[in-house]
């Protein structure tokens, strides 16, 4: 069977990185992506102690630092500006340190290395047909493309993971979030922190460059009109009683750089591989962020894929075997994250106090073990 029959649909972090984890292994796969241009989506990442790992097997790992910026530590605070639990982000990793990128630097690196040829925008898929020699993809602008292998990446909305599995479900968390990009401000934050209170979540993800990436959750219905137009200055007041800097933060923004959406993830599958098509990235596991895990279990999914497709000539056992090494921690992560968020956006006064009195009393070393756990991953 022809090698350079792969296909994989979106060129987002879970795409890019499979198209090199691939070219690697010697695998030209074409990658089909729905914008004209490949824009990242979102503001800042952080990327853990696994994804560092995981692009390191990609070879880009140096490159990638290069663009982010050290975490010294995470702090959690209540809305007072008191320390609810701090935790030192190097301790809690044994492989190696974490790192904040704003996402256009990191998907800068991931195009560098491929070639531009390799592929194709403006192209969204709708549909798939099984075919005698593998999957006809169909597009939205009526053309369609044939393949023997189908990597489908197109993250949580994916259409054709919804035509592999009909009763998949994107799950609203109950909760929306606003990101932006704070630039040029005179702050001066060396550390990422989590600030947990009733009106609101708030995180700070300082970047390189003087730039510093937030994120602000509120507990709302699904699609909340009042939210769609909500503008800084009405962040602002949201957070008027929460410690410094946030409001600073805020109104540190311009307007262009806020981005606003519901918190959803998918729930748990059964199923990621399909005879010759797999599912990968968001398509497969996304996940609600508060964990931080999202894009770094598409590119650990990435090194697994390649490594199962380097071990087994037979891409549809391969595919399986992905299924079976990835199924058991994405679905674990996106569980336990899911939980998380529901501890951090509580709302009941007596319950937060509680937490917050729970998270202060957890010793450091039960909290860096489950850190170290989600930070070890299983590659091979
Ligand atoms: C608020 C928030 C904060 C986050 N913070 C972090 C964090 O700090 N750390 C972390 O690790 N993760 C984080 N994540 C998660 C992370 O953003 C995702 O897990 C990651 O982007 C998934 O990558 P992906 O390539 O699977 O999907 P996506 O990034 O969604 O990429 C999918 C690609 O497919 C394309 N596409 C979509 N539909 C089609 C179609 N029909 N045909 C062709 N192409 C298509 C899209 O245009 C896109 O380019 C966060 C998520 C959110 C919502």
């Amino acid at each position: 069977m022809k090698r350079n029959a792969f296909i994989i649909i979106g060129a987002g972090i879970a795409g890019l990185s499979t198209a090199i984890a691939l070219k690697n292994i010697g695998i030209e796969a074409t990658v089909i992506e729905a914008s004209e241009t490949i824009r990242p989506v979102g503001a800042g990442l952080s990327l853990a102690a696994n994804a560092i790992e995981a692009l390191q097997h990609l070879n880009i790992a140096d490159e990638v630092i290069c663009k982010g910026r050290a975490l010294k530590s995470f702090t959690l605070f209540n809305k007072g500006g008191k320390v609810i639990k701090r935790v030192n982000a190097q301790s809690a990793s044994s492989t190696s340190i974490n790192f904040t990128i704003h996402r256009a630097s990191l998907h800068e690196v991931l195009l560098s290395k491929i070639d531009p040829e390799q592929v194709l925008t403006g192209k969204r898929s709708v549909e798939l047909l099984e075919t005698s020699s593998g999957f006809r993809v169909m597009m939205e602008d009526g053309s369609s493309i044939e393949c023997n292998y189908l990597i489908i990446a197109e993250g949580i909305h994916s259409p054709l993971r919804q035509v592999l599995v009909p009763d998949a479900k994107v799950r609203f968390a109950g909760y929306t979030c606003w990101r932006g990009i704070a630039s040029n401000t005179s702050l001066k934050i060396s550390e990422t922190s989590e600030t947990w209170g009733r009106e609101g979540r708030f995180g700070i993800v300082p970047l390189a460059n003087n730039q510093i990436y937030w994120f602000a959750c509120k507990n709302t219905t699904k699609q909340n009109a009042l939210y769609k137009d909500y503008s800084l200055s009405a962040l602002a007041d949201n957070f008027k009683d929460y410690h410094q800097p946030i409001v600073d933060i805020i109104n540190a923004t311009r307007p262009e750089n806020l981005i606003w959406g519901d918190i959803c993830d998918v729930e748990p599958m059964q199923k990621y591989a399909f005879g010759n098509a797999v599912i990968i990235g968001d398509a497969a596991h996304a996940t609600t962020p508060n964990m931080g895990q999202g894009a770094c279990m598409a590119i650990e999914d990435a090194v697994v894929l390649a490594n199962c497709l380097s071990k087994e000539s037979n891409v549809s056992k391969a595919f399986q075997n992905f299924e079976r090494k990835r199924m058991g921690r994405t679905q674990q992560i996106v569980k336990d994250s899911w939980r998380l968020g529901k501890i951090a956006q509580t709302e009941n006064t007596f319950l937060g106090a509680l937490r917050d009195t729970l998270f202060r009393l957890m010793p450091q070393r039960m909290y860096e073990r489950q850190m170290e756990m989600v930070y070890k991953v299983n590659f091979n």
